[in-house]
């Protein structure tokens, strides 16, 4: 089938990527032709990397290659396609206008997916005529390396999308869990309870950063502890996304103070060098001097 990515950054190449290893032509599609170029070098060094540890064949990375184009024109990009999946900024009025622009172009068959992690599939949907096409595929990053997407139905989604895209992500060979569309989704509001909880433990006293993530690490098995994994998401976008949970789900969201000191002083995690922890080459170096009274 085809299919057109609509964004070329972190998300849109990654998608781009293991959607062309399944065989299907792709058409990515960024605002500069620079945004385009990067995508597909991205999707190249990957590649490169798969062939180094043995996971990709040579021939089946220039395979992909091959069923690979970009673009900086939307009608290029969605004519025909049988499935869009657009990866652009997330902006609500963006992803809406997105999704009338791609409307206007596409099949009435053609099914479209938004890869938002936070806002409303079924807001988003609205802004489509034929909203029963609309659906959330939300990859996580690196999407050629993470297995789980949750497919996000939206009140309008119909059965033959939600069919559609169930076969989709078994094709890419990735896990799908199904989820109703609700702030957070399954994965970012339980993910984000645990870390909210752990940041309030540091603020207690209760424990250090380390010796909470050791805790998680070691007692069940997580492969990073949820404070490491705040500082690695960024405080910012934790402090975001908390906010939006708790003004659709309740207090229980309500972000704890060293939070937002920390995203006030500039501590953005691993991006900034310092967070809940020291960061150095994006390795952590020590802690950042916190029990919940700097
Ligand atoms: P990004 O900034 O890396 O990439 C977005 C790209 O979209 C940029 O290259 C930008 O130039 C391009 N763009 C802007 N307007 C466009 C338009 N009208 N048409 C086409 N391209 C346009 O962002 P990202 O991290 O890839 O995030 C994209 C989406 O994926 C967001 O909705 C985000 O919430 C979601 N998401 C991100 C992650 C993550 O970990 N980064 C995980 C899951 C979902």
């Amino acid at each position: 089938m085809r299919v057109a990515v609509l964004g070329a950054g972190t998300m849109g190449h990654g998608i781009a990527q293991v959607t062309a290893m399944a065989g299907h032509d792709v058409i990515v599609r960024d605002i500069e032709t620079e945004y385009v170029e990067n995508g597909l070098e991205s999707i190249e060094d990957n590649l490169e990397g798969g062939i180094e540890r043995d996971k990709v064949t040579r021939e089946e990375a220039d395979a992909a290659l091959e069923r690979l184009s970009g673009t900086t024109d939307l009608a290029e990009a969605v004519t025909d396609a049988d499935l869009v999946v657009e990866a652009v900024p997330e902006d609500l009025d963006l992803k809406k206008s997105t999704m009338a622009d791609v409307e206007e172009l596409v099949d009435d068959e053609t099914v479209i997916a938004t890869n938002t992690s936070s806002l409303s599939i079924t807001e988003i949907a609205s802004a489509a005529e034929n909203d029963g096409r609309v659906i959330g595929l939300h990859f996580f990053n690196p999407v050629h390396i993470m297995e789980l997407v949750e497919i996000v139905v939206a009140e309008q989604t119909d059965d033959e999308t939600l069919e559609f895209a169930h076969e989709y992500i078994e094709d890419i060979d990735k896990t799908p869990v199904e989820v109703t569309d609700a702030p957070g989704f399954a994965s970012s509001r339980l993910g984000v309870a645990l870390g909210v909880e752990a940041m309030r433990m540091v603020e207690e006293g209760v424990a250090d950063p380390q010796d909470i993530d050791t805790a998680m690490e070691l007692g069940y098995n997580h492969p990073m502890g949820p404070i490491e994994l705040g500082d690695v998401v960024g405080l910012d976008v934790r402090l975001d996304i908390l906010e939006y949970l708790r003004e659709e789900l309740g207090e229980r969201f309500k972000p704890p103070q060293v939070l937002k000191r920390k995203v006030r002083a500039g501590k953005l995690g691993k991006k900034s060098g310092e967070g809940f922890y020291v960061w150095e080459d994006g390795e952590i170096v020590g802690t950042s001097g916190d029990r919940g009274d700097d």
